[in-house]
């Protein structure tokens, strides 16, 4: 069994790295890093070059270099989060990085085409739906969050859902979002390309880019479960939030979720040269990275305070982070030494979460 070390251990927020393959513009224009950052994935560690003389190194849980395939992050960064939420904990998979450095490839990617390509939403609902029996069910909400905003992109007409919390249990839910049964992963995939198609749409209205907003799947499992005790129950006593609509031998209904988060791009947007809406919408993207980073670092040094309440981002995980849940970040950067700034200030909100 664990220590209670271990144990608190495991709310802490596991961080992977993931470098994206140079396109073919960067091919042409010969662009790398490598002057100025080094993987090491054997040593799950990167080294950042401050200057000609020092460097720092970093650890983090895993270092993905450009060859890494979607099968293999998603068994390292996903795979142990959807184990957990099946066994009725709730979980949370994040992706953070710059825009253009593989974010929505990482999560969101289709594969149609080419089932190796499948990202990491299209995987999880496909390994939830093969580990759990006939009697269970899972249904998805998708939302986009912009400005504060809760965005529904399964029912584009529902554009300001409000966010609610349990008292008792502390479960946050969304009562006004629309939530779709899956019934196999291609009614999944579809589902998923109206919410791309609502999302272009629901921009191109507001006259902003998918970037500046966040995409959130939220995936929920009932599993019906005969006869068993509340004691066989992973969850159960850790959760502050109860799974459980039922207790001792007679059937329980366990119920967990799953959220999986596309963050809006990661650059600093130069305020300074900003007006207007533009100013706005960057003021609630550092808002909300703001305060998810602050969430993560009191996650990390097992804080028993975790400010989750300066953002809708961080309202939306907070049952779904922390105690009992386990959760997953993916860092993304790219290979160009054009954005080592960005690159370096993305490492670095990683770093916070070990
Ligand atoms: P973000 O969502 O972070 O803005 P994208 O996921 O849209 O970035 O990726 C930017 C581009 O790079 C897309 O054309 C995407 O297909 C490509 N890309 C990203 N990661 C990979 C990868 N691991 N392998 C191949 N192409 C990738
Ligand atoms: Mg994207």
């Amino acid at each position: 069994t664990l220590s209670v070390d271990d144990d608190k251990d495991s709310q802490r927020v596991r961080v992977a790295v993931r470098l994206r393959p140079r396109n073919a513009d960067e091919i042409l224009s010969d662009a790398d890093f490598a002057d100025y950052i080094e993987l090491q994935p054997e040593l799950k560690r990167l080294k950042l070059r401050k200057n000609n003389w020092n460097s720092e190194s970093y650890r983090f849980d895993e270092v993905f270099t450009e060859t890494a395939s979607q099968r293999r992050v998603y068994e390292v960064v996903a795979k142990p989060v959807v184990e957990s939420v099946l066994s009725g904990c709730n979980g949370t998979i994040m992706a953070y990085g710059q825009t253009g450095t593989g974010k929505t490839y990482t999560l969101g990617r289709l594969g149609k085409d080419d089932a190796s390509e499948r990202g990491i939403m299209v995987r999880a609902v496909e390994d939830i739906l093969a580990n759990i029996s006939a009697s269970d069910s899972v249904e998805v909400s998708y939302f986009q969050l912009y400005m504060e905003f809760i965005q529904d992109l399964l029912a584009p007409e529902k554009s300001n859902i409000s966010i609610q919390e349990d008292p008792k249990s502390g479960e946050v839910s969304l009562p006004g979002a629309e939530v779709v049964k899956v019934r196999d992963l291609d009614n999944f995939v579809q589902s998923l390309q109206l919410g791309e198609g609502n999302r272009y749409a629901a921009n191109t209205k507001l006259n902003t880019e998918s970037s500046r907003s966040h995409a959130i799947l939220m995936v929920h499992i009932r599993r019906y479960i005969p006869g068993k005790k509340v004691d066989d129950i992973n969850c159960e006593e850790k959760d502050t939030g109860n799974n459980l609509l039922g207790v001792s031998d007679k059937p329980v209904i366990q119920k967990s979720k799953l959220l999986i988060v596309d963050l809006a791009g990661s650059e600093r947007i130069d305020k300074s040269g900003s007006e207007g809406h533009l100013l706005e919408e960057a003021k609630f993207i550092n808002l909300s990275l703001t305060s998810l980073g602050k969430c993560i670092n009191a996650l990390a040094e097992k804080s028993p305070h975790i400010p989750t309440r300066e953002s809708k981002l961080t309202r939306l995980l907070r049952d779904s982070f922390g105690g009992s849940a386990r959760s997953s970040l993916l860092i993304t950067i790219g290979p160009s030494s054009q954005h080592h700034a960005e690159t370096a200030s993305t490492i670095m909100f990683g770093q916070r979460a070990m």
